[in-house]
């Protein structure tokens, strides 16, 4: 089932084989509690986590994690764990992976799920609209929640030459932006289209 997933991503245009290879490996049925959409797993579609959370689309999860253009090794944030399932992917394929989680239930859960699994990302409970000072600068920012506008904290947190993956907008539907910054500081953004995501919200909640 993982590779014919595989094999749909590629007629959707993913190329990248690092991304394809980890999308390849991660037991995507184990990132979802409820056993309806368990034997669903390697469907292309999103499908409700706990906290009134989703996992996101495998299509999404791929695409995003290429405009990340990373190199093994490389230092990435994710905003919005969840099921920790792009947390894997993100692993996969050799990063040294930090993620911020806001709701407390979701991050104790995913927190037990990635390690039982194997994966040692480096979790936090907290807002990500603050970013991980203490760990920036990173070489690229994934946020996988909609986010109002592009946080300032998150650009800061880029190195130079870095990218920021955000989807940007308040309503139902967002605008993938993808916003590098140059070796001189200068931040230009490209606009890769819509997708849905579940809103990023300020507060944090237990
Ligand atoms: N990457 C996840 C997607 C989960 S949905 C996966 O593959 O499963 C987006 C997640 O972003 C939700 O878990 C939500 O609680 C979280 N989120 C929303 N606002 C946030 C914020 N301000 N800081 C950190 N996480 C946030």
């Amino acid at each position: 089932m993982r590779r014919r997933l595989v094999e749909l991503l590629r007629n959707k245009r993913i190329v990248s084989e690092a991304v394809l290879g980890a999308i390849g490996r991660v037991p995507r049925h184990l990132f979802i509690d409820d056993t309806a959409f368990q034997a669903r797993a390697y469907e292309d579609s999103a499908f409700p986590i706990s906290c009134g959370q989703t996992i996101s689309q495998p299509y999404t999860v791929a695409y995003q994690t290429e405009l990340l253009s990373t190199s093994p090794g490389q230092r990435v944030l994710e905003v919005g764990t969840g099921s920790g399932y792009q947390t894997a992917v993100l692993c996969e394929i050799g990063l040294r992976v930090f993620s911020i989680e806001r709701h407390k239930p979701l991050y104790l859960q995913t927190k037990e799920r990635l390690s039982r699994l194997g994966y040692s990302p480096n979790l936090s409970f907290g807002d990500g609209f603050l970013g991980l000072p203490r760990e920036a600068p990173f070489d690229a920012i994934i946020v996988t929640c909609g986010a109002p506008f592009v946080p300032p904290a998150l650009v800061n947190q880029l190195k130079p030459g870095g990218r920021l993956v955000i989807p940007v907008g308040e309503g139902e539907v967002q605008r993938m932006k993808v916003v590098t910054k140059s070796l001189n500081g200068d931040l230009s953004t490209v606009d890769k289209g819509d997708f849905r995501f579940v809103p990023m919200l300020a507060e944090k909640s237990n």
